[in-house]
């Protein structure tokens, strides 16, 4: 990584084999997952966090690793719904993903949506990014459904408290191990904290 992080100044200097390396290395850092949506990602899309065209060098630090950025809402007919980098395009962002000081402001409503309490990072995920469309939200509930009814409701892990059973999903969450991962740990904590509040009145 060291190495990719010296790689400066011309894009050429990142084909081939340099370029899958990179792709590889993003891959594995964010556990396969888009650095926005949080999507699976079957093909890696190389976002420049700070645009080329704002005088970005390639530094492996500006990088990250993004989903395609079309929704199909109907394949055959190419209908489609443009987020994260392909929404974004070339314009800067103020909420950045690597910093925890911003992803600490973020929080989800009742139907799934991501919020900020800072203004001007709800705007970049809703107008830039477009985080909050119908389909997707729908995607973070069913994810969370999915792994509610595999730890929670299945039959394999009933023999663990619930207590336990969440904090093994809360830890995956924090190692972003699922599609979705900060949707999950902000349910799972949820759900923790009601348990905790309950046993304590
Ligand atoms: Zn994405």
């Amino acid at each position: 990584m060291k190495e990719l992080r010296k790689v400066t100044n011309n894009y050429s200097h990142l084909q081939g084999d340099c370029m899958q390396e990179t792709k590889s290395t993003l891959r594995v850092l964010q556990m396969n997952h888009c650095a926005y949506c949080e999507r699976k990602l079957d093909t890696v899309f190389i976002e420049h966090f700070i645009p080329q065209s704002a005088g970005s060098g390639l530094e492996f630090d500006n990088f990250l690793a993004v989903c395609s950025g079309n929704y199909y809402t109907d394949k055959l007919k190419g209908n489609k719904i443009e987020h994260c980098d392909t929404k974004k395009g070339n314009v800067n962002l103020n909420i950045d993903p690597r910093k925890n000081d911003h992803i600490d402001t973020l929080s989800y409503s009742e139907d799934a949506s991501l919020t900020s309490e800072v203004m001007i990072f709800q705007h970049d995920i809703d107008d830039i990014l477009n985080l909050n469309f119908y389909e997707l939200k729908r995607e973070r509930q069913d994810a969370y459904n999915k792994i509610d009814l595999e730890y929670i409701v299945g039959e394999a892990h009933q023999i663990f408290p619930l207590k336990d059973r969440l904090r093994k999903i809360l830890s995956m969450a924090e190692r972003g191990e699922f599609e979705f991962s900060a949707y999950i740990k902000f349910r799972v904590v949820a759900r923790l904290k009601y348990i905790e509040n309950s046993e304590n009145e």
